[in-house]
């Protein structure tokens, strides 16, 4: 064979070969095709919503607020909001047993006829809140404890995390028991009063005494994802995030010990400089990023839904991937889903400008991929840091959560309650992995499936309220909740 014809024989397996594969490229994106299922929309149960409004601004007024300061926080306002439930939900404080945890969280059991051989299921929210930062109050439309509905909305401290959820679980129940309805099962649910530091007090003794009494769950829903529109760059549908994975978080304390003197003479670099150089090298040499199953499902079932040219891309992620990623590192948002993130949050050092600094430390957060593993961070940040002048200590750390599943009936039934009772037609519902925690990470171990959604649509103007300034819920976003929690009520016969 001459030297051409070998060349032509050459540039036919190419031309073979893209053609091949720009068969296989189509081919998938012709078959990604949105999920055409849907359930048939559902009528909003007959309840008064704006006394529900006005019973959720009420619950507002109480300063449940979770202060880093244990001796800031005030008991009162506490009972007071327990107080305010007891009153406000007479049915349900008659027919379900409830009991105290800690004095301040509340365990409900909602007892069933027992005629499902299903294990019980768990609803929870939390109902303290975060502090409101003082500069801040001349900015509030309405004073953040005042407890306001006003323009169909309802303002305060809580109204998205998540005096809403608690208060809409339990308009849900009350007008159950009002129609007299017994579930099969046993359900629970937990209301934690410090999940903002932590809910080691709370969420955490509940899932104690649950182990203690050897009780396992279906499932667990906990504060989380949102019914979103307008969020995601390019996809104009509404678009429903359900958490079924939360990071880890790992804090590390970094620091220095130096000799101190006059700044007159100085060494060539002081306890300052080291930790510098340290966080520096920390931020220069982030996590590799990469998709985990929650972020790469929840990527496909969008593009799903997308126009054909960026489809080809969704639906041939095993070639387009490195691409995707790429895309994905350009937003803060986008880049906390792929990667383990790490921030440098507390810096600490120096006492007087004309003296050496003796000790410096710093504070590093870092939150975990599933897969990334705490001994991985340590591992990272020794190998990264170099440097034995640096003493690295652990100061808090957990794993990120197991993946739940997307093939399960109580998954199922989360999506179609929302799709029933939510007002948008074409709504893609996808799962996701929450960036930041909940409470409901202190029941992993007793849950067969743990699932984070609040069953309202947050607009993206509004997310700022979220341990922000202005936070508020709309009137018919309320309404929203209270009848996804009645649908998934009644439908975990
Ligand atoms: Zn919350």
């Amino acid at each position: 064979m001459n030297l051409f014809s070998r060349i032509f024989k050459f540039i036919k397996l190419i031309a073979a070969m893209l053609i091949l594969l720009t068969i296989v490229l189509v081919y998938r994106a012709i078959n990604s095709t949105p999920d055409n299922s849907h359930v048939d929309k559902v009528s909003a149960i007959p309840l008064d919503y704006q006394q529900a409004s006005k019973r959720l601004a009420g619950a507002l007024r109480y300063r449940t607020i979770s202060y880093q300061d244990p001796s800031l926080s005030e008991p009162q306002e506490f009972m007071g909001f327990q107080e305010y439930l007891r009153i406000s939900f007479p049915l349900v404080h008659q027919t379900l047993s409830n009991e105290k945890v800690n004095s301040l969280s509340l365990l409900y059991r909602w007892k069933g006829q027992n005629k499902s051989t299903h294990s019980p299921i768990l609803l929870m929210g939390h109902y303290d809140v975060v502090p409101v930062d003082p500069s801040t109050l001349d900015s509030w439309q309405h004073p953040p404890f005042k407890g306001v509905v006003a323009q169909n909305k309802i303002w305060g401290r809580g109204t998205l995390d998540d005096k809403s959820a608690v208060l809409a679980i339990l308009e849900s129940v009350e007008y159950l028991l009002s129609q007299g309805f017994v579930p099969n099962r046993d359900i629970y649910f937990a209301f934690g009063h410090d999940e903002e530091i932590g809910g080691k007090q709370g969420a955490k003794v509940i899932a104690e005494h649950f182990k203690q009494k050897n009780l396992k769950f279906e499932y667990v829903l906990d504060e989380g994802g949102f019914v979103t529109e307008g969020m995601m760059p390019g996809f104009d549908l509404p678009l429903t995030l359900i958490g079924v994975a939360e990071k880890g978080y790992l804090s590390a304390k970094l620091s220095v010990q130096s000799e101190g003197g006059h700044s007159s003479v100085p060494p060539p670099s002081t306890s300052i400089g080291i930790i510098s150089n340290a966080i520096v090298s920390l931020e220069n040499n982030q996590f590799e990023p990469r998709l985990v199953t929650a972020t790469e499902s929840m990527l496909t079932t969008i593009g799903r839904n997308m126009p054909f040219n960026k489809r080809l891309v969704f639906a041939n992620l095993w070639l387009f991937k490195p691409f995707l990623i790429d895309q994905l590192k350009q937003s803060k948002l986008t880049n906390a889903t792929i990667r383990t993130t790490t921030a440098a949050t507390v810096f600490n050092a120096g006492e007087k400008e004309n003296a050496l600094p003796i000790n410096a430390s710093a504070i590093i957060n870092f939150r975990l991929l599933p897969g990334d593993t705490i001994e991985m961070v340590e591992q990272h940040i020794k190998r990264v840091v170099n440097d034995d002048r640096v003493n690295v200590e652990i100061l808090i750390a957990g794993n990120a959560s197991p993946i739940s599943s997307t093939e399960s009936v109580a998954y199922q039934n989360i999506v179609n309650a929302i799709d029933k009772v939510s007002p948008e037609q074409g709504m893609v519902i996808v799962p996701n992995l929450m960036v930041g925690g909940t409470d409901s990470v202190h029941f992993l171990s007793i849950a067969e499936n743990v699932y984070r959604f609040n069953g309202v649509k947050i607009e993206p103007e509004s997310f700022s309220g979220f341990h922000g300034t202005n936070e508020y819920l709309a009137v018919s976003e309320y309404q929203r909740a209270i009848n996804f929690y009645y649908q998934l009520l009644l439908t975990n016969q």
